[in-house]
This record gives C-alpha cells, structure tokens and sequence, in this order.
C-alpha cells in the first residue's frame, strides 16, 4: 500500500506466553490498582450537593445591582452593550418620571434589559465597561435549560432584591467575590 510517509510502522501480534494465556494474572494486577484507588482521596464531588468553593475571579451570571435604598443603579447607557464582544446584551432606555426617584437613580433607566446566555463568553468586558456599578457577575451558574428562549435572560431575572425589603436575598445575590477581589 503507497505510504505519504516513511513513518509507518508494520506492527506483528506476537503470540501470548503462557502466563498471559491464563489471564489470571493481569486480572489480579488489575485490581490491586483498583483497590488501591479506594483509599486515595476522590477526586470527584457529589454535585449538587457538594460544591467546589469558587475562585474569587470566578465569572457567574450576571446581577443588575441596586443601590442602598433600593433603586435601580442603571441608567442604560449602553457602554455594556458595547463592550459585549458576543452582542449578547440588549436594551431600552427609558425617562425617569417625577413619582419614580425611589425606582431609579438615575433620570434614565433601562425600561427593557436582556441578556443572551447563550452568546455570552463570560468575559466580564460588561462588568468593567460599567460607570455605575450597575452590573456585576455573581458566583452562580447559568441553569441548564429545555428551551433556548430559556437561556435569554430578562431584566426581572436579572434584577437582585431589593435591600429595603429583602436584604437576605440582596446579600445572597451580592455573594462573596466582590469582598474576596478586595482582599
Ligand atoms: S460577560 Fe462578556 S460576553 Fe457576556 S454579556 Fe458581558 S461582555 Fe458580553
Ligand atoms: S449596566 Fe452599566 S454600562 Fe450597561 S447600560 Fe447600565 S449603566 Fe450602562
């Protein structure tokens, strides 16, 4: 048969002695190392139960942050959208009315704030390109999913409790990692 190469080698089956014709032998090797693994330390976790703790760089899913008095830091510049490499993120912006300062900090406000896990790399470019401390990516995962509508993230999804009447939820959502960064 015509070879591209001269690196091909003819490999011949060489006949088994007689200890590998009993078998038995490898199979015993075999299982020595089997039993040998039990008393080693696992290196697998029963998720979900168990979890690994994060890296404090871990990237998770995004949080759309408030302010101490609950409202919502965004103000729908845009500078997220931009910097988003996988144009993942979608807005609309909106004019904060003279009964809604306790809603919004700013006088705009993302009215329509969406973000496409599926596209999204979790490069974090969003978080950075941030003026107002408005996005964040927490410690959480992304849950799986049936459906791709599923994995398009709206701002209500997106939005973390609000601190005045549910400071729990708020600390939970905030997590651990911007206090581990800082250290
Ligand atoms: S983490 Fe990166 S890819 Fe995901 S939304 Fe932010 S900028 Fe876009
Ligand atoms: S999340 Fe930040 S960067 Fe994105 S629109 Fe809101 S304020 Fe601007």
């Amino acid at each position: 048969m015509a070879s591209l190469t001269n690196r091909s080698k003819v490999l011949e089956q060489t006949p088994l002695n007689f200890m590998e014709r009993l078998y038995l032998p490898n199979i015993f090797k075999g299982m020595a190392i089997t039993f040998s693994h039990i008393f080693k330390k696992k290196a697998t976790i029963s998720y979900p139960e168990e979890k690994r703790p994060f890296s404090p760089v871990f990237r998770g899913l995004h949080v759309l942050n408030r302010d101490e008095e609950g409202r919502e830091n965004c103000t729908a510049c845009g500078l997220c959208a931009v910097a988003c490499p996988a144009e993942a993120i979608t807005m609309e912006g909106a004019e904060r009315q003279k009964n809604e300062e306790h809603l919004y900090r700013e006088e705009k406000y993302a009215a329509k704030y969406e973000i496409n896990m599926l596209r999204c790399i979790f490069c974090g470019l969003c978080e950075e390109a941030c003026p107002k401390d408005a996005i964040y990516m927490s410690e959480t995962f992304a849950p799986s999913n049936f459906t791709r509508q599923g994995f398009i993230y709206s701002k209500d999804e997106l939005l973390i409790p609000d601190p005045t009447t549910n400071k729990e939820g708020y600390e939970a959502a905030r997590g651990l990692r911007e206090a581990q960064i800082k250290k």
